[in-house]
């Protein structure tokens, strides 16, 4: 039974190796937009908000100030580094051999941290490293290469016998790729982290890992409101969750606001989900998703919303034929 506020934002959801993940996370991208200390900021509120997971990534360029928070934190005797799931993210410029572990190194100094507890490839796509470009583009193309995941895939699992991460993942991972990830691989994914929310439910994709016992992470779950504009049809955005009636309706008679709404349809699906917020304020209403229940005709209404919309279609990259939005 969980008693405390606290407790409650801890509530866990099992992987496949028996190791346990929050279900609730700080999701942490476009934070290094804001001045630096904002990350820092964040990730402190959330710990005092009674979060245990960060989800970050080498191409956030935020993890010194994550690192710094967590750092903090572990000073004041707040937390312990056991009491903690961090979560980073293997670029798409690593993926050659040689690079895996440097990547990994660099979030590990950067977090001042020495393990993750879960890492995770960011997307099957590979680009050509150069330089410390992270999306390195000639004549206005991005350049890719011709990495295969699942050769990918061994330098995770090499990572993961190492030591230095407990838990390895994929992200933005489709269900093909995944299941010739399972024919070849040695371990077995834990976690698949793709963007999911009622305008993209993707009953196939949780189906599916329902039946791998893959965990299933929702990432942009207020369907990333801070968005880069050109995918704004003109001044007006077309998809704007948050203020969806249906939404808005189902929120208004529980009481709760659009976005906690948003966040517990994840959590009573058994998925776990990381918003995004630098607010304190924010932050802390995303934790007060444990005291309501939806009913089978609000989950029902919500994924009736499916448009097969995604926020994050990184379109630059369709014609590789790794490219997994197909
Ligand atoms: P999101 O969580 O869907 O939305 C974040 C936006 O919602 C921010 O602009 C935030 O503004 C606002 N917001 C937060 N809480 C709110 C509330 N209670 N009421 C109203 N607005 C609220 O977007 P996201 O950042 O794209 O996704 C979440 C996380 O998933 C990322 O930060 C990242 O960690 C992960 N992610 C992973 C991938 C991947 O490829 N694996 C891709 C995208 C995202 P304020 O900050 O101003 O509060």
């Amino acid at each position: 039974m969980f008693s405390t506020e606290e407790t409650q934002v801890a509530r866990t959801i099992e992987l496949n190796d028996g190791a346990r993940m929050p279900v609730l996370g700080l999701g942490t991208w476009k934070s290094h937009h804001l001045p630096r200390t904002s990350v820092q900021c964040a990730t402190e509120a959330a710990i005092a908000a009674g979060y245990r997971h960060i989800d970050t990534a080498y191409d956030y360029s935020n993890e010194v100030d994550i690192g710094k928070a967590l750092r903090s934190k572990m000073q004041q005797g707040i937390i312990k580094r056991e009491d903690m799931f961090i979560v980073s993210k293997l670029c798409t410029t690593h993926h050659a051999p040689e690079d895996i572990p440097l990547c990994l190194n660099k979030s590990l100094n950067d977090l001042q941290l020495d393990y993750l507890d879960l890492y995770l490839i960011h997307f099957p796509v590979a680009l050509k490293k150069v330089g410390d470009e992270l999306f390195p583009m000639k004549d206005g193309e991005v350049l890719t290469c011709d990495i295969d995941y699942v050769d990918v895939w061994r330098g995770m699992e090499a990572l993961q016998a190492s030591g230095k991460v407990k838990n390895i993942g994929v992200s933005n991972f489709n269900i093909l790729q995944l299941e010739r990830l399972l024919a070849l691989c040695r371990v077995p994914p834990a976690v698949n982290q793709v963007e999911l929310h009622p305008y993209l439910v993707q009953a196939d994709m949780i189906e599916f890992c329902k039946s791998r016992n893959i965990a299933l992470t929702a990432y942009s779950p207020f369907g990333s409101p801070a968005r880069p504009p050109e995918q704004l049809i003109g001044d007006t955005d077309p998809h704007k969750l948050l203020e969806d009636p249906v939404v808005a309706d189902i929120a208004k008679k529980h009481r709760h606001s659009p976005a906690q709404v948003l966040l517990r349809y994840h959590v009573q699906q058994g998925i776990s989900v990381i918003p995004k917020s630098d607010k304190p304020h924010r932050i802390l209403e995303n934790t007060k998703i444990f005291n309501f229940h939806l009913t089978d005709e609000d989950m029902n209404a919500l994924k009736g919303l499916d448009r097969g919309w995604r926020s994050c279609p990184l379109e630059e990259v369709r014609s590789h034929p790794y490219y997994p939005f197909v």
